[in-house]
């Protein structure tokens, strides 16, 4: 949808995988419930603190499961929640 596949100048400086929009948004999920390991969720949270065409959309999504963990209290690991709210993003945003 959106163009935002910018690599800046000298993002391969330190040797690390650079996460393009796409990577980063696919991964924003697990990156919110913690499942990516370490490197992979330091990729995707290095991506979106210099990335400001994902930051608005990755920030949209943390505090909408801030929400609907709230109002699930205690089942987060209700299955299908993820499905749900991915559900949800796609009819927001078509
Ligand atoms: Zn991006």
């Amino acid at each position: 949808m959106s163009e935002c596949g910018t690599q800046p100048p000298d993002g391969s400086r330190s040797g690390e995988p650079e996460l393009t929009c796409e990577q980063s948004l696919a991964r924003v999920y697990e990156y919110l419930d913690g499942e990516l390991d370490t490197a992979e969720h330091d990729a995707v949270r290095r991506h979106l603190e210099k990335c400001r065409k994902c930051y608005p959309h990755f920030d949209f999504e943390r505090l909408f499961l801030d929400y609907v963990h709230e109002l699930g209290a205690g089942e987060e690991s209700r299955p299908g929640l993820a499905d749900r709210v991915r559900d949800m993003l796609a009819a927001e945003k078509s």
